[in-house]
């Protein structure tokens, strides 16, 4: 009893910030133990169990997959995405190696893929040091630009697998010219796929343009868009706050209360990640920019002029 309820004490202490399958597993584990466990050995699992909480996870049931978040440097984030069946597990855009590293001890998860948006030192940059440490890691990047100890070139169309996940690899041009993004395909309507864009999309915002034009991001816009609303994204940097401050003081009346909401989420220090592809068609003007009414708000006519005047207003902003 005393177990147990030590036990609850986790469960309600921790709850609110994981939600995942593998406090599910580890609790599984605990609970099955039989009352002649030694003592040891529980407390051994309860001190991993615990040790997760470190690294948030906020998917649930409904999504495909856990997903754990990685803060690095000042304002990236890197992932850790497990595949539930099989334990398999990927780094996305791991630029701080030691920072996906420390995380995947922590949790007990072995990666053995990295997955590379594009080339800046910041989301492939870790690739080699990786790869000196764990010698038959699989580095899947775009064919289209240099990718440090890339393993596996990908370009529009290819896919991958992830355990029992499969994973398309989208080509979104623009912030590079070979930038892709990934996205953990669903087998069910009800069950949330999963999007990695890089640095193309972000919650209320999109990537700079270095490589590319406003016709390409509008291209990508377009086609994030058509992935079912429920997909949560996780961008590659927290950005939000000083997107919706722009995006706001283009349309009060489209941004302003979202930028209240995410205002109140940083100021207690939370992450405004995953976002959902439906919320990023809500109030992410550079997602709506196929709308007359966008276009018309920063004196434009096309898809692709307002794209372009939302950026330049942005970069100066
Ligand atoms: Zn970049």
């Amino acid at each position: 009893m005393r177990i147990l309820s030590t036990l609850n004490k986790i469960i309600v202490l921790t709850s609110p910030l994981y939600t995942g399958s593998l406090l599910t597993k580890g609790l599984t584990s605990l609970l099955s133990s039989s009352s002649s466990s030694s003592l040891s050995s529980l407390s051994s699992s309860l001190y991993s169990t615990t040790l997760r909480m470190s690294y948030e996870n906020k998917q649930t049931e409904s999504d495909i997959a856990d997903v754990y978040i990685v803060p690095m440097f000042t304002d990236n984030y890197g992932y850790i995405i497990v595949d539930r069946d099989t334990g398999s597990a990927a780094a996305v855009d791991p630029g701080e190696p030691q920072a996906i590293m420390n995380a995947a001890q922590t949790l007990g998860i072995n990666i053995q893929q990295l997955w590379i948006t594009h080339k800046h030192g910041d989301h492939s940059g870790g690739n080699e040091f990786i790869k000196s440490k764990v010698p038959g890691m699989k580095i899947y990047g775009t064919k289209h630009e240099a990718i440090p100890a890339i393993t596996h070139e990908l370009g529009e169309g290819d896919s991958l697998q992830l355990g029992s996940l499969k994973v398309k690899v989208l080509y979104t041009p623009c912030h590079t010219s070979g930038h892709i993004s990934f996205f953990v395909e669903s087998p069910s309507s009800s069950i949330a796929p999963i999007l990695f864009p890089g640095d193309t999309l972000f919650v209320g915002g999109c990537g700079r343009f270095f490589e590319g034009t406003a016709d390409q991001m509008c291209d990508n816009m377009r086609r994030f868009s058509e992935l079912p609303s429920i997909t949560k994204v996780y961008p590659a940097h927290e950005y939000t706050l000083s997107n919706y401050k722009f995006l706001a003081s283009i349309s009060n009346e489209i941004c302003q209360r979202k930028y209240e909401e995410i205002q109140k989420v940083r100021d207690a220090g939370e992450s405004t990640v995953p976002s959902t592809i439906g919320d990023e068609i809500k109030t992410n003007l550079f997602m709506k920019v196929f709308e007359s009414q966008v276009q018309k708000l920063v004196g434009q006519d096309t898809p692709s002029k307002a794209m372009a005047e939302l950026r330049q207003r942005k970069n100066n902003f």
